[in-house]
This record gives structure tokens, sequence and C-alpha cells, in this order.
């Protein structure tokens, strides 16, 4: 890894933990989840990072991919798991970081189940060690402490201004004979749950991206092209972040953009027997 790389994940890295611990401070019941979000994203600005993504805040059966929508009234209440996943970009180079808090509570045993084995797996993470090898030792802590790993979630490695790149890493064990690579940085995160273990598409869909160039017909529509593209660097966006484009023609442009494949959207993931999720995820740079 070239030196200016190496120094830019460093950035990334401590503007992640650094906004990892300002969310962990902030999770409180009766906080409204824009708050929280719209707080973290500031902070990593303010540190001289950008958001590789908005800030998601999955709340109870929601694994992942929700994020506060404009003037969002959600509020945090007791006894939810509250799942936060921060992005962080330093000139495309990208920490991924997620942490589970239920609210009121000061431990609960399926969130201990995703740290416990997040930390078997990072132990193991090593170059020439196999995907297979890793996603054995997560889903067979997971059962030993009585719980799921959700089978349709990954880790992955992370790629410059590409928040998953091959190989994913899965929680369940499968058969992937990939290696780990020396000079590659992967984010593993642990899905654990109550439930069945597999998640479903849900709605509403607040996350998009940039796909690519594409005539469409709304000028609020290439406006937003526009911005995906360059200003959120063709990385995940909110739909609250453009909504000073156009409050009225918002979901129009959206959809045009969606029907000329210019962007993807990625809507809320949800356990499909609506059980309690709970994540755990690290991103690090195998040397
Ligand atoms: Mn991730």
């Amino acid at each position: 890894m070239e030196k200016e790389e190496m120094q830019a994940y460093e950035k990334a890295f401590l503007i992640a933990e650094d906004t990892v611990g300002l969310a962990q401070k902030l999770v409180k019941e009766n906080l409204r989840a824009l708050e929280l979000a719209e707080k973290v994203e500031k902070r990593i600005l303010e540190l001289g990072g950008k958001p590789a993504w908005p800030v998601n805040i999955s709340i109870n059966e929601i694994a992942a991919h929700y994020t506060p929508s404009i003037g969002d009234n959600l509020v945090l209440k007791e006894d939810d798991f509250v799942k936060v996943d921060i992005g962080v970009q330093v000139n495309g180079y990208i920490c991924d970081r997620a942490f589970t808090v239920k609210v009121g509570s000061k431990s609960d045993p399926m969130i201990k189940a995703s740290e416990k084995a997040l930390d078997e797996c990072l132990k193991i993470i090593k170059p020439g060690v196999k995907v297979c090898e890793i996603s054995e030792v997560c889903e067979n802590t997971v059962n030993e402490m009585g719980f799921n790993v959700i089978r349709n979630l990954s880790g992955h490695r992370i790629d410059r201004y590409k928040q998953h790149a091959n190989p994913s890493i899965p929680n369940g064990k499968n058969s992937i004979q990939d290696e780990i690579q020396a000079g590659n940085v992967y984010a593993m995160e642990v899905f654990v749950t109550n439930g069945s273990g597999f998640v479903i598409e849900s709605s509403p869909t607040e996350i998009f991206q940039y796909n690519r160039d594409a005539a469409v017909r709304l000028w609020e529509a290439r406006k937003i092209l526009e911005l995906a593209k360059n200003e959120f660097d063709r990385l995940p966006f909110a739909k609250r972040w453009i909504a000073g484009v156009s409050p009225l023609k918002i979901d129009m442009a959206l959809k045009q953009l969606l029907e000329a494949e210019a962007i993807i959207e990625f809507p809320p993931l949800k356990e499909e027997s609506s059980g309690m999720v709970a994540v755990t995820e690290k991103s690090v740079i195998v040397k």
C-alpha cells in the first residue's frame, strides 16, 4: 500500500473511531434518529472526512439500510435495538463501522454474540485464510451463544470509492475458497438475530447511488445525477441530502433516474420473521 493511501486510510479510521464514540454517547431514549444522523455526518465533515454513505440507523427487525427521511419523526424508544452504521471516506478510502445499542440497557446477549463473533473473525483474518474459514468461525460463535446469523448478509472487501468489493465474507457457512490478501482492506460485519436469519427488502427507500450517465427529462433529475456523481463521489447518498434540489419533484426525479438505471436504490433490509437484529462491524487493513 502506498504511503498516501495509507495516510488517507489512517485518517478515515480515526474519524470513524471518533464518530462511533459520538454516536454511542448520543443514543438515548427519545432521541430523534434524524438528529443522530445529522450530528454524526456533521462531525465527519468537521474532522476533514466525508460520509461514505448516509449514517444508517436501523431499528429492531430492520437489519440495515435505513437512514432518516426528510423531516423524519422517528424517535428511539426503550428496548429498541438501534444499529448505527457509519462510513467515512478520505479521498475515496473508506472505513466502515457499525455497532448496536439496546436503548436503556447496559448489555444484551444478542449484541454480545455479535461482538464476540466479530472478535473471533478478526483474530483469524490473515493473508491466505479462506473466506469459508472466517464464515465458519462467525456462524459457529453465534450459534454457540444461542442465536442465528443472517445468512444473506456479508462482510466484504473495500476498494477505493467502492463500499462493497469482492470477495464477500458471508455471515453463514459456505464453501467460498477466495483467500484474504495482504494489502487489502476488509470490513467484517456480523449480523445476529433471534429470528430465522434471512433479510428481505422493505420500504421506504431512502438511500440511492450513482450507477451510470443517462438522459433524463426533468432538470431536477439531471441535477441529482450530477450531485450523485460529483458531490457524493458515486457513493451512496440519502434522499434528505438532495432535499434542496426540489422539495416537490424529488420523488419523480428519483423515479426517472431509477428507470433510466442512472442510479440504484438500497431499500431497508428487514429480518423476514421480524426477529430482532444486532450488528457489529469493523474495518481492517491486512498487512
Ligand atoms: Mn459494511
